[in-house]
């Protein structure tokens, strides 16, 4: 009997259940991509689909970004087991639970895995710079845009790469993340502990794969700058209003539950008509941006610094007691009124000075509203007590 016909259609619908297979596979992981825009949790759905069995199987992924402002790729997330004995214990577990990719992808395992590993820690310092005389691995990936492939045969020619001094292995593929022809990021994988070798076919579902990671990683990265513009202040880049009211709101929640005190100060400019008068109105922009770099660099992690309005300013001050409000508000106010402004004339060094009113819940109000109210009304009791001071609601 002639075994060609079977062999060929053994072929066909292997090739066939591979297709489909990996059709699911992308699905699933671009459905998983598009339910956030929470840049760390999209890293850990792109590594998950890299190394999880029922995603490309690959042993071990390190996910690099691009750095613009250092102008540099460095480490963002890795994932992957540290020995063969944990990638042996991983492998048992999850065949035992027979997971698919949903179950892996689940959020709450973000914590757990990721940023601790000795995986992660081994290159988590490496930064390499994206302008360089010196070819290496990463930055020839970047630059060329496509995946590069290093097979077992030459590995031993990279031996010196700043990436394979600190990723040892014994053959790896770097592949680019790219979004409308951008490289924003690259992956690292290999598969140190199964040496499985890497075929072309997993090259090919790799790209795409990382094809659609490229696009989700961008959106995100617009979405966080778009999200952080419409809370800021264009002139000052202090939190604005919106976001002054929205935070307050919390703040107070917060207080109340946690049954610590948070402070308010509200601030304004004095004589700030006159100036802007003296010196026009571009020159006033310059004091309300330097005002507010004093008052963003005298707040500590966790307050908040916000352009209420024009020339009035607020401070959420959490967790603060009105004595120790009075005590950050009087540093303020001396550190201002001791500043030395940009000189805008001929004449003497300008001088700029605040009233501060200051308010705290629960003691002087239990609601976002009469907070401010208590607040201001202590700044309007400092303006009509001479200017250049604080006074208590
Ligand atoms: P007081 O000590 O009583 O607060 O007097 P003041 O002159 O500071 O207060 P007033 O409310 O009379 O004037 C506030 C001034 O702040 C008037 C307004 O032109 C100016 N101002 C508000 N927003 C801006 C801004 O964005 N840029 C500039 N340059 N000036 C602004
Ligand atoms: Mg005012
Ligand atoms: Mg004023």
């Amino acid at each position: 009997m002639n075994q060609e016909p079977l062999n060929h259609q053994v072929k066909a619908d292997n090739e066939l259940d591979r297709a489909r297979r990996e059709l699911s596979i992308l699905y699933e992981i671009s459905n998983a991509m598009r339910s956030t825009l929470d840049l760390d949790y999209i890293l850990y759905i792109i590594l998950t689909s890299v190394t999880s069995h029922t995603g490309l199987g690959f042993n071990r992924a390190i996910l690099f970004l691009k750095n613009p402002a250092e102008r540099c790729l460095e480490a963002k997330m890795a994932i992957g087991p540290e020995s063969p004995e944990a990638a042996q214990k991983i492998w048992e577990y999850i065949s035992r639970c027979d997971q698919d990719l949903d179950d892996l992808i689940n959020k709450d395992k973000l914590e757990q895995k990721v940023g601790q590993g000795a995986l992660f820690k081994s290159v988590e310092r490496l930064k390499i710079p994206l302008v360089t005389k010196d070819e290496n691995l990463l930055i020839t990936a970047y630059n060329n845009g496509t995946a590069m492939h290093i097979p077992e045969e030459k590995i031993s020619q990279y031996a010196f790469d700043p990436l394979l001094q600190v990723f040892r292995t014994n053959e790896l593929v770097i592949m680019p993340l790219k979004a409308k022809n951008q490289v924003n990021g690259v992956i690292i994988a290999d598969n140190l502990y199964t040496r499985k070798p890497i075929t072309e076919n997993d090259l090919r579902i790799f790209t795409m794969l990382a094809n659609q990671a490229g696009l989700a990683i961008e959106n995100s990265q617009l979405y966080e700058i778009i999200k952080h513009k419409s809370r800021s202040d264009a002139i000052t880049g202090l939190w604005n209003h919106g976001f002054f009211q929205d935070q307050l709101t919390l703040e107070i929640e917060r207080s109340q539950k946690a049954n610590i005190p948070v402070s308010l100060l509200m601030i304004d400019i004095d004589n700030f008509k006159e100036l802007n008068d003296a010196y026009g109105h571009q020159n006033g922009d310059i004091v309300l941006k330097e005002m507010a770099g004093i008052l963003k660099d005298s707040s500590r992690d966790g307050d908040y610094a916000c352009r209420y309005g024009g020339e009035e300013f607020s401070i959420i001050l959490t967790q603060t007691t009105k004595d120790h409000g009075y005590v950050i508000a009087e540093r303020i106010r001396e550190r201002i009124a001791g500043h030395c402004f940009p000189k805008f004339s001929s004449a003497e060094q300008l001088k700029v000075t605040v009233s501060i009113g200051l308010a705290t819940s629960p003691q002087d109000a239990q609601t976002k509203e009469s907070l401010i109210l208590q607040a201001d009304k202590a700044m309007y009791a400092a303006k009509r007590s001479g200017k250049n001071k604080t006074c208590l609601g």
